[in-house]
């Protein structure tokens, strides 16, 4: 098979495909107040050119894909998309990147459609820190949706950015669900995302969150990290996992495994880089599949070795607003 590897020996197996750069939410992180401009009606990837894509990327050895945005559970034809890539594409694992405000009626039928894992964002356990970090007031929304998908067995991950302000007891909180229900919560670095709030001395290091972590519950590390980007452990005597993603100070582009692409259908090599090969032609125009493989194959070619903090961890004493990078995660795709 031909398979994807990059100029320096990385594999890529991992695709994300931004269905929407719209969104129901206005999280700090992520956006800027007064919001993105949305793209332009017509531009964004078709259910069919979606299946398309991953069909043809299956056949190049992705295995897994996830489906992110915006908010991708504001895509009408979301069933449709699921059900098309596990019919068409040989991907052992479809997840879903939600902030669950509208996941809970969806859960059933994203099962029936053969989704096998969710992420949920959820940032804060305290519903006015909730408010504040997303801009609406949908903690119960997201907590009942979160409960629900675990009620049905899905495979969960909670992803909580650690923004200043995350407090020692909603560490504490989060470390709790970890050990009571059977679900991996990551602590997210904030990354200097172009638009959202980002400034130095609003990153919490993961390190910080680790240590308090470990004062309350023994980590047990079950196997290699491998290409995992999350360091993720047991909880010992619990049920589930916690993982730690230090993208600023802990850098994992030696083991990056992934491609991204956009709601428009531009292959991005990196999050922290500027370079996108566009898929325009290859996948509109009825053009042959050769072309969607030749712009993923030249996308992981361009792969950078790293970004900055590869070299240079990040250290907030010697950090500005300069660290921003060009890219907004709502387009992109986190
Ligand atoms: N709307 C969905 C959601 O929030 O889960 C999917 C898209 S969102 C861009 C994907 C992930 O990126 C979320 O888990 C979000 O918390 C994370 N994210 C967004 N901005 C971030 C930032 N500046 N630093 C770290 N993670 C960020
Ligand atoms: Fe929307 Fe997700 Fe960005 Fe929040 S993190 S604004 S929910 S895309």
């Amino acid at each position: 098979m031909d398979r994807l590897t990059d100029t320096y020996g990385r594999v890529v197996d991992y695709l994300r495909v931004s269905l929407t750069d719209t969104c129901n939410f206005r999280c700090t992180y992520c956006v800027p107040p007064e919001g993105v401009a949305p793209s332009l009606p017509g531009s964004m990837m078709s259910a069919n050119e979606v299946v398309r894509l991953v069909r043809v990327a299956s056949g190049m050895g992705i295995r897994r894909v996830r489906l992110t945005g915006g908010e991708p559970l504001l895509r009408p034809d979301l069933l449709e998309i699921v059900a098309g890539i596990k019919r068409s594409a040989r991907i052992e694992d479809l997840s879903i990147t939600t902030n669950g405000s509208r996941l809970a009626p969806l859960l059933a039928p994203l099962r029936q459609a053969g989704l096998d894992r969710i992420n949920i964002s959820l940032d804060a356990l305290d519903r006015q820190r909730f408010q504040d970090l997303c801009g609406v007031d949908a903690y119960p929304q997201v907590r009942g949706a979160f409960e629900d998908a675990v009620s049905m067995g899905f495979p969960v991950k909670l992803n909580v950015v650690a923004v200043r302000g995350l407090s020692y007891d909603e560490v504490l909180g989060f470390t709790r669900i970890a050990r009571e229900y059977p679900v991996e919560v990551r602590f997210l670095e904030f990354m200097p995302l172009c638009g959202s709030s980002w400034r130095p001395e609003l990153v919490i290091p993961i390190d910080i969150i680790r240590r308090i972590v470990k004062e309350h519950v023994e980590l047990v590390a079950d196997g290699p990290r491998g290409a995992e980007v999350a360091e993720s452990c047991r909880v010992g005597g619990g049920l589930g996992r916690i993982g730690f993603i230090g993208s600023l100070t802990e850098s994992f582009c030696d083991s990056c495994s992934r491609v991204r692409v956009t709601s428009e259908g531009q292959v991005r090599p990196c999050l922290f880089s500027d370079v996108e090969v566009p898929l325009g032609e290859a996948l509109r125009h009825g053009a042959g599949d050769a072309g969607i493989a030749d712009a993923l194959r030249l996308a992981v070619r361009l792969k950078p070795a790293g970004n900055l903090y590869r070299e240079r961890p990040f250290d907030r004493s010697g950090a500005s607003e300069s660290h921003i990078v060009s890219a907004v995660m709502k387009k992109i795709g986190g």
